[in-house]
Parts: structure tokens; C-alpha cells; sequence
């Protein structure tokens, strides 16, 4: 087991889009392994591999820490995908590539996803409220896409210092990260 570093904002990577895992391989377990790993030392409650610098569709989740979900085990999902979702529900997220911007965001407050599990079975989860905004957020990743996206710019603006200096590596996180300058500059 090991720790990954985290990608952050900046870097080329969270902007690309993942490909959807073929079959499970010791490498896909041991990243999964690692990636619970990795979102527990950050204090994270989902990560997508993207974050982590590898482009295939794997999503950790562990909500544990939440109240209303302390009994949900920790969750790996296999190229998840949203099969339904209803309603829109807005709440404040935050996430680990972005460190320190939290900010309000819309989305469908249900959803129903397909996934694979470490197995390769076919499983299928619904969620609402918090598990709905979790699973939604990391699967955006697997997109390339941030939760930024979803805010308006005059919203994104009040956050534009702190995007700056995490873009030049001016970060201060107790979790090992990549930042755009330290990748420029080996
Ligand atoms: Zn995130």
C-alpha cells in the first residue's frame, strides 16, 4: 500500500478524460488499494484516479464520517455511470485538488449508478443528498471536469488568488500533492 500525491488545480491531468478499465489486474487492485489509502490520509470522502494521475475510471468513496451514512462501508467504483437522476439540490463542496475553495454547487439531488465492482461485477447504487453529490463530483473527474465548472464566473472570481497561487505551487496541505510548478519544474 502507498500514499499517491494528489494532483492540483493546474496541472494538465484533472482537465483529461479517463478511460473506462477492461478488466481487473493486480495493478487496478493495488491502485484501488492505494487510492483508499490516499483519500484517508488527505481526510477526503471521495477521489477519483484522475487525481491521482492515472487516466482510467476508478472512484473511491468512504462517507463514513458522515452521520446519516456512519453504517455505508468504504465503496470502490468501476467505470461508474449515472443511469437516472432526478431533482436539483444545492450544497457546498470542496475537494482535494483544490485545496482551501470551498463554494456552493447544483446538481440533481438522486441519482441511480451503474458501476463495477473490484470483481468486475456489474452492481448498481442509489443515492441522494450527500452519496448523490460524492459520486457526482468524482465522476466529473473522470470527465476532466471541476466543480468550478459548475459555479458562475463572478462566483469563481472571489477564488481566483488562491487558483493562482495553487497553480504556481503556493500550497500548504498535510498530504503529498503535485502541483503545475513542481511538474515544470523537476
Ligand atoms: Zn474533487
Amino acid at each position: 500500500m502507498s500514499i499517491l500525491p494528489i494532483y492540483i488545480y493546474g496541472t494538465d491531468i484533472l482537465r483529461k478524460k479517463a478511460k473506462p478499465v477492461q478488466q481487473i489486474t493486480e495493478d487496478v487492485i493495488r491502485q484501488a488499494v492505494d487510492m483508499h489509502q490516499t483519500m484517508h490520509n488527505a481526510g477526503g470522502i471521495g477521489l477519483a484516479a484522475t487525481q491521482v494521475g492515472k487516466l482510467n475510471r476508478i472512484v473511491t468513496l468512504d462517507l463514513s464520517e458522515i452521520e446519516e451514512m456512519k453504517d455505508m462501508k468504504p465503496l470502490t467504483m468501476i467505470n461508474p455511470e449515472v443511469v437516472s437522476q432526478e431533482g436539483q439540490f444545492t450544497m457546498e463542496e470542496g475537494c482535494l485538488s483544490i485545496p482551501d475553495v470551498r463554494d456552493e454547487v447544483n446538481r440533481p439531488e438522486r441519482i441511480v449508478v451503474r458501476y463495477r465492482d473490484t470483481d468486475f461485477q456489474e452492481q448498481t447504487i442509489e443515492g441522494g443528498e450527500v452519496l448523490a453529490r460524492v459520486i457526482l463530483h468524482e465522476i466529473d473527474h473522470l470527465n476532466g471536469t471541476l466543480f468550478l465548472d459548475h459555479i458562475s464566473a463572478a462566483q469563481r472570481k472571489l477564488h481566483r488568488d488562491k487558483l493562482k497561487l495553487m497553480e504556481k505551487g503556493e500550497i500548504d496541505v498535510s498530504y503529498p500533492v503535485i502541483t503545475a510548478a513542481k511538474i515544470a519544474v523537476p
